[in-house]
């Protein structure tokens, strides 16, 4: 997708701290951390969310929860805990139109969100 900042870090054509790459995701720091552990796994493909996602995504969004169990070992939170967050649409808070797992860690998460 030609302005989709997220595709444009998958490109490297937007700078990002990448923390893990495979052939179907990428997983950088996001920009404005909400805890000492804040990473994004987003898939390689153009997605915008996980209700944009159907059957033929299965074995995709399975990977992308796996990715984030990785990212979560290699910044060392595995053992303490961690969250994985999606937010889709409006409501849900998504401002980045291209899907995204939140990893935050290293400090207790509060419940519920706001
Ligand atoms: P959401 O609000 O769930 O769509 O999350 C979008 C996330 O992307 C936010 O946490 C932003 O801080 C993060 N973000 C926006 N631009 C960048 C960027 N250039 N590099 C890394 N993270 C970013
Ligand atoms: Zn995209």
């Amino acid at each position: 997708m030609g302005d989709c900042l997220f595709c444009k870090i998958v490109e490297r054509k937007v700078p990002a701290t990448v923390v893990y790459e495979d052939d179907h995701t990428v997983a950088f720091d996001d920009i404005h951390p909400q805890a000492p552990v804040h990473a994004l796994v987003i898939p390689k493909r153009h997605v915008v969310a996980v209700r944009d996602c159907g059957e033929e995504d299965e074995a995709l969004l399975g990977k992308l929860l796996l990715t984030c169990a990785k990212v979560a070992r290699l910044k060392g939170v595995a053992d303490s805990g961690y969250r994985i967050v999606t937010n889709t649409g409006k409501d849900g808070g998504q401002t980045v139109f291209h899907l995204h797992f939140h990893v935050t860690g290293g400090r207790p998460m509060r419940w519920p969100p706001g």
